[in-house]
This record gives structure tokens, C-alpha cells and sequence, in this order.
């Protein structure tokens, strides 16, 4: 099977998205490139996620052809496409419709840095302009207000993640939830303390050696 190992990541972070609660039903999609072959694997329009599996996963070209799969693939494809085509350097897209994120969303509000998290995006988490789902003027709208930023809230839908795998996309729709939520209750009770540029681009260069030393 093409792209064995990335739809089966597919499958596997697709399900780690509703357990948790980052999406509900069909809602959302995820996509990793091979950059050697240039392939994308892309989630299936309309599954459910715990009845996807592997052969399910559409393979398709960064045209969007269809190079293996039975099914239609995401609405999303070129939202996907789109910003795998502008961010070289990354390899995975995470769409999810997670709610503190998608209420911030709903109001057309950015997220400023009012917790070190942020950084998982940079210095803010931008927003991008609404259009209707599934259309090019959407993917066009969220790669112009993404920009370099690795998050990116969609106005009255949800949030797109980057990452240099799915893994790391994953985690940064987890920590993007973290965040919002905490800015929609810090906003409730008060008005959060923003941290500066200054510190934000400490904390960015300090995310790069974060963890366990790599080993290969
Ligand atoms: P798909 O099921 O086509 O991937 O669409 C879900 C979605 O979130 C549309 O924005
Ligand atoms: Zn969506």
C-alpha cells in the first residue's frame, strides 16, 4: 500500500482526535506530505473516525490528483494543499473544530501571548478571514493569515495546526485548546497580562531544544 505508515498515522491521530475532544463527529481532517515522492495522504471526506481505516486514506499529488484510494478525499484537499505548498519546512496539517478555540473563532479574535504556550504558534495565534468551507478562497484566506505562524484560527469554523510531523501538528491543536480556553477564562474573571515579542522569541528558540536530546 503507497504511503503505508502515513495513513496509518492518519487513522491513528484521526481517533486521537475525538478522544481528545479536539473534534466532533466527521468534522476536520489531517494530512502528511512524503516530501521524497512529493505524495500527500489525506483524510476521507464525511468518515467516521473510528471507521476509517488505512486503505481508506486517499493519496493524491500536491495538484490534487488522485494517485490511490476508493474514497473522495477531505473537502478541505485544498486548504491541505495549500499550505503544504506555501511551508516547505512542514509536512503535516491538523483542521479540527476544537471549542474554546472555535469560540474565540466565532468572535474574530486573535490570541495574544498571554501564556508561554503560545509559542507553539509564535507571538499570537492569528485569524483568518471567513469564507465558506471546502472553497479555494478559504485555503487562500488561512495561508495569507498564517504567515509564518505554525496555528491559525478560521473565522466562524475552527483552527488549522502545523508541524514538521502529524505528531507534532497534533500537539499543537492540543496546546492551541490549552490556550484558548485559558484566554476565555482569564477574559471572564479579568484581563490577562500579555507576554512581550521580546519574551515570545526567547521562549520560540527555547521550544527548539525542548525535550529529550534527539538521538538520530
Ligand atoms: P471533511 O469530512 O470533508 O474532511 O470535512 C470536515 C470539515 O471540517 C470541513 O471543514
Ligand atoms: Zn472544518
Amino acid at each position: 500500500m503507497l504511503l503505508q505508515q502515513e495513513r496509518e498515522e492518519i487513522v491513528f491521530f484521526g481517533r486521537k482526535l475525538i478522544t481528545s475532544n479536539l473534534t466532533t463527529g466527521s468534522g476536520g481532517n489531517l494530512s502528511v506530505i512524503n516530501r521524497q515522492t512529493g505524495r500527500v495522504a489525506i483524510k476521507p471526506t464525511g468518515v467516521d473516525y473510528f471507521e476509517m481505516r488505512p486503505e481508506d486514506v486517499v493519496v493524491v499529488d500536491l495538484d490534487g490528483k488522485i494517485i490511490d484510494g476508493h474514497l473522495k478525499p477531505s473537502s478541505e484537499i485544498s486548504l491541505h494543499l495549500g499550505l503544504l505548498k506555501a511551508r516547505p519546512e512542514i509536512n503535516s496539517v491538523v483542521h479540527t473544530h476544537q471549542v474554546y478555540a472555535t469560540t474565540l473563532a466565532c468572535l474574530n479574535w486573535e490570541i495574544p501571548a498571554l501564556h508561554y504556550l503560545v509559542g507553539f504558534s509564535g507571538n499570537k495565534v492569528p485569524v483568518a478571514p471567513y469564507a465558506t468551507y471546502g472553497t479555494p478562497e478559504l485555503a487562500q484566506n488561512v495561508v495569507q493569515s498564517i504567515g509564518r505562524y505554525n496555528a491559525c484560527l478560521m473565522a466562524n469554523h475552527g483552527i488549522v495546526a502545523l508541524g514538521t510531523t502529524l505528531s507534532a501538528a497534533f500537539n499543537v491543536a492540543e496546546e492551541l485548546e490549552l490556550v484558548a480556553r485559558l484566554y476565555y477564562q482569564s477574559m471572564c474573571i479579568g484581563k490577562p497580562q500579555i507576554l512581550s515579542d521580546e519574551e515570545m522569541e526567547v521562549v520560540t528558540k527555547k521550544f527548539t531544544t525542548y525535550g529529550q536530546p534527539q538521538t538520530h
